[in-house]
């Protein structure tokens, strides 16, 4: 084996390499077969080499936006040319387009979000994914199979997508309007569904549940909607007087009779003075703790005395 490989003999070594799974390595090999055919002033095939060594960057074990818009923007160029990736050959276009929709996904799931203008912001851009998702049909993405990124059908990322895409919607307007969060979610549960997510679909559902309920809170009488949104549940001591408080409307008493409903208003009033209360109980115990054991002291202190 000759010592200096050609730029050709390098990009077969680096093709061998991916094939072996060695994508560290094959990316080393196409960075030297880039350097060589530069040198040769050979420029597309020095582009060609450093845009497989672009694409073996995806080798990493979870590749996210960069790496992927990294692949997309290097691939770009090339159109429909087609492109060698281990056992498989993909047209450049078609590789490009999978790294856009894995780049953007990665960019819309690994967003930061706590407000519910941040959630609104990404709803549009989740159901826009989706409908790309959509157009590819039942393709699998080449990009994830040829990594080991497991399979990734488009067919599955459409609905799964959408689903996203409804519950940023829910969360968008969950405080102001559970009602309509609920239908987001009921929404959003068919669309896990399909996608093949039964345990988020459950999720969903219980989320439609939660938010779709109405109450009148025990305390103030104020018509609330969403538990955990609006108003929470809390242990209450009840009788059969409770029927006559709860009258005619919403419940005011969980059906248990073990418990009320509380709007959040009143319920963070409760806990303020529960709190208050705790803390002034706690500072007479331990006065009345240090009253006796300055009255044990002083009985010591009489013991001791008449010797
Ligand atoms: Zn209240």
């Amino acid at each position: 084996m000759p010592l200096f490989k050609t730029a050709e003999e390098l990009m077969g070594v680096a093709q061998d390499r991916v094939l072996r799974g060695d994508f560290g390595t094959a990316r080393t090999r196409y960075l030297e077969a880039s350097r060589k055919f530069a040198d040769q002033g050979n420029v597309p095939m020095a582009n060609l080499a450093s845009a497989y060594a672009t694409l073996m960057g995806l080798g990493i074990p979870n590749p996210r936006r960069a790496e992927y818009g990294a692949v997309a923007q290097a691939l770009a160029p090339f159109g429909g040319m087609p492109f060698k990736v281990g056992p498989v050959e993909v047209p450049a276009s078609t590789l490009t387009q999978e790294a856009r929709l894995l780049s953007e996904g990665c960019d819309l799931l690994d967003s930061p979000v706590e407000t519910p203008a941040q959630w609104a912001a990404l709803a549009p851009r989740f159901q826009n994914l989706s409908m790309a998702y959509r157009q590819l049909g039942n393709q699998n993405l080449s990009l994830t199979q040829v990594f080991g990124h497991g399979s990734v059908s488009a067919s599955k990322m459409a609905p799964f997508m959408a689903a996203m895409a409804e519950e940023a919607m829910g969360q968008a307007v969950l405080l102001e309007r559970p009602k309509e969060a609920a239908e987001h979610f009921e929404n959003a549960r068919n669309w896990w569904t399909q996608a093949g997510e039964p345990e988020k679909a459950q999720a969903a559902a219980s989320r439609v549940g939660l938010y779709g309920k109405s109450a009148k809170c025990w305390f103030c009488g104020r018509e609330v909607t969403g538990e955990g949104v609006q108003y929470i549940v809390r242990n209450a001591e009840m009788g059969p007087w409770t029927t006559s408080a709860t009258g005619l409307g919403l419940p005011s008493v969980d059906p248990s009779r073990s418990a009320v409903y509380a709007c959040k208003g009143c319920a963070s009033t409760v806990d303020g003075i529960a709190d208050e209360r705790a803390r002034q109980r706690a500072e007479e115990v331990e006065a009345k703790l240090e009253q006796e054991i300055a009255q044990l002291r002083r009985e010591m202190e009489a013991i001791r005395m008449p010797r």
